[in-house]
């Protein structure tokens, strides 16, 4: 029996190479808070990035409820029903009443000409995500923001390393929040980290994530334990070095689906807004009415030759028992988050993935097309 090819996994840099760090946080002793490593982690960070201001997390979803923390976020939040759960959750660990708007059919990101008519006088902050990192409406968001007030977090789990029109997306709304986690683009196992827009904040945000202390003996605020430790650091400088390599794997990756799915009837391939570069964490293909089979079926039968595709993102979050009572999560609202949710399926795409392996998935769903074989 094959191995089970996943639809992601991390890319591993050679162990010798990570044997150095360790040596060096053992013989320093400094295991976490604020060790050497993760301050230049955080320095290399925004060099690579193109940001000011980061302060490193021990996930991505403490990193979002953190930021909601610091900007004192209450009240109703707009937000997608289209990501992974910990968007959503995030909002309830706060105490704050989730507002689902339907996204947009293309970039399947929340649908910027949607949020004017979901704001209320209750509603606070937007906080879209940046799916598959696909770039949000960056530039309506901020002007729906201004004109009511309201401020704007990204959960941009997905984008690490995502430009627009040559700016980072990080740049945009009063901060974006990324995650490391071992099945990301860049992660450190587990992983997250704020970026914010100054000095201050940031100072806020690095105190919040060590439980609110200032110094020794001052604590000004019910801060909670986010701290990335020395070891979670340490190999995040590693994979930093080899982001060329592993964007170059995964771009090999995205060519190939390309090359070979591109002109099958029924599919839909992702698409880049224009402007923006891509990194490839996901390749998401829409299985439509106009295929011979559904998305399920042709997920169960690449599941019965060991291929892990996966349905990301369905169930929608607003289908889930914590939100589904909500007046917002009702499939009349969401109906284009409904259908996608049910045709979504994202391909492995990862940066050890061999063609071979690659031609079996596409030969798959060639074959399900009733086409023939990609290549032999
Ligand atoms: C991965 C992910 C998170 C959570 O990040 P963790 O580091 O796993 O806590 C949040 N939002 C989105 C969209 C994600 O994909």
């Amino acid at each position: 029996m094959d191995n089970l090819i996943p639809v992601t996994q991390p890319y591993m840099p050679p162990l010798e190479e990570f044997v150095p760090y360790l040596e060096a946080i053992w013989d320093s002793k400094t295991v976490t808070n604020g060790g050497r490593f993760h301050a230049q982690l955080e320095r290399e960070l925004c060099a690579y990035l193109g940001v000011e201001f980061l302060s490193l997390f021990s996930n991505g979803t403490l990193a979002l409820i953190t930021a909601l923390q610091a900007m004192k976020i209450t009240g109703e939040v707009i937000t997608t029903p289209f990501s992974f759960v910990a968007t959503t959750h995030a909002l309830h660990w706060n105490g704050i009443r989730p507002v689902f708007v339907d996204i947009d059919p293309v970039t399947m990101n929340i649908d910027a000409k949607k949020i004017e008519a979901a704001i209320t006088p209750q509603t606070t902050a937007i906080l879209p995500v940046h799916v598959y990192g696909s770039p949000c409406e960056v530039e309506e968001i901020e002007r729906i923001a201004d004109t009511y007030g309201l401020r704007v977090l990204y959960d941009a789990a997905h984008a690490f390393g995502v430009r627009k029109n040559a700016r980072s997306v990080l740049e945009f709304g009063d901060m974006s929040v990324l995650s490391f986690h071992g099945t990301k683009v860049f992660n450190t196992f587990e992983g997250g980290a704020i970026i914010c827009r100054d000095a201050k904040t940031k100072r806020r945000v690095d105190q919040l994530k060590n439980f609110g202390f200032v110094d020794e003996v001052t604590v000004v605020a019910p801060g909670i334990n986010g701290k990335m430790n020395e070891v979670q650091a340490a190999f995040g400088l590693l994979q930093l070095q080899h982001m060329e390599k592993i964007h170059t794997e995964r771009a090999r990756v995205d060519e190939r689906y390309r090359a070979a799915l591109g002109n099958v009837g029924g599919l839909r391939l992702p698409v880049t807004p224009d402007g923006c570069t891509r990194n490839h964490s996901y390749f998401p293909v829409r299985i439509t009415r106009d295929f011979p089979i559904t998305r399920d079926a042709l997920y169960e039968r690449l599941r019965a030759h060991n291929i892990a595709a996966r349905r990301y993102f369905y169930p929608l979050i607003s289908e889930f028992p914590t939100y589904r009572g909500l007046p917002s999560a009702t499939r009349s609202n969401l109906p284009v988050a409904s259908e996608i949710s049910q045709q979504v399926l994202c391909l492995p795409i990862y940066p050890a993935l061999t063609p071979n392996v690659q031609d079996r998935i596409i030969d798959i769903i060639l074959a399900a097309a009733g086409l023939q074989q990609y290549a032999s």
